[in-house]
């Protein structure tokens, strides 16, 4: 397997939900106190390591990209991510928060590198679960450090949610002759959820309330999301 980023070896396995995100929600786990995973086809699944494979997707990136190449990415959606976490245990919750307070100095570059954060995380659930969407745009924006044209993101609140969890919905998407117009899935971390959106239609009622990096963003709002 090549990495779909670089066309290297692929012998690296990025995260399904980012390691600083599991351990902003359940702190330290280990072998004597698991964690507890569902999905689709199993239930109640202990993982004893934040390093499982279990918390990751197979190996279709190599480490370089992985590592040094997207580390700002990873970066820039650690910090939009706790700063999400404490806006929302305020009391009331925060409805917006100013981008400037999140990246004083650098909040373009820095809302960039969460949409290539979601950029990555996107082409790796592409690659792994076979969605016919040309990998090459995803692969360029991470390499050319631009935008996806076609990349869209929300932010929000997830209003039913109780208890700690953290993880990805099933993709849905919309499939035209063969190949997907339309995709999308839910990432969250306990209240907090980001839909990113690939979309290919002429349509922007889709995409009116998300968020794009060519469009200045002065404060995130965070919209109420049903689970
Ligand atoms: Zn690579």
């Amino acid at each position: 397997m090549k990495c779909w980023i670089c066309g290297a070896e692929a012998n690296s396995r990025e995260h399904v939900v980012k390691a600083s995100d599991l351990k902003l929600q359940f702190g330290n786990f280990s072998q004597s106190n698991p964690l507890f995973q569902h999905s689709g086809a199993r239930k109640n699944v202990r993982v004893g390591s934040l390093k499982s494979d279990k918390l990751k997707f197979s190996a279709s990136i190599c480490a370089r990209c992985n590592n040094e190449r997207t580390q700002p990415f990873d970066r820039a959606w650690e910090k939009l991510s706790s700063t999400l976490q404490s806006a929302h245990r305020q009391s009331p919750p925060a409805q917006r928060v100013r981008v400037k307070t999140i990246f004083p100095g650098a909040s373009g570059k820095s809302m960039l590198n969460v949409h290539l954060y979601f950029v990555k995380l996107f082409g790796c659930r592409i690659v792994e679960s076979g969605i016919p969407i040309d990998i090459e745009a995803f692969s360029q924006a991470i390499l050319m450090g631009k935008p996806h044209p076609h990349l869209f993101l929300e932010f929000g609140v997830l209003k039913d949610v109780k208890g700690k969890r953290a993880g990805i919905t099933p993709i849905q998407a919309v499939n035209t002759q063969g190949q997907s117009v339309f995709a999308t899935f839910m990432y969250s971390v306990g209240k907090i959820g980001v839909v990113p959106i690939f979309t290919m239609l002429p349509t922007r009622r889709i995409t009116r309330d998300a968020w794009h990096p060519s469009q200045h963003l002065r404060a995130l709002e965070l919209k109420s999301f049903t689970a």
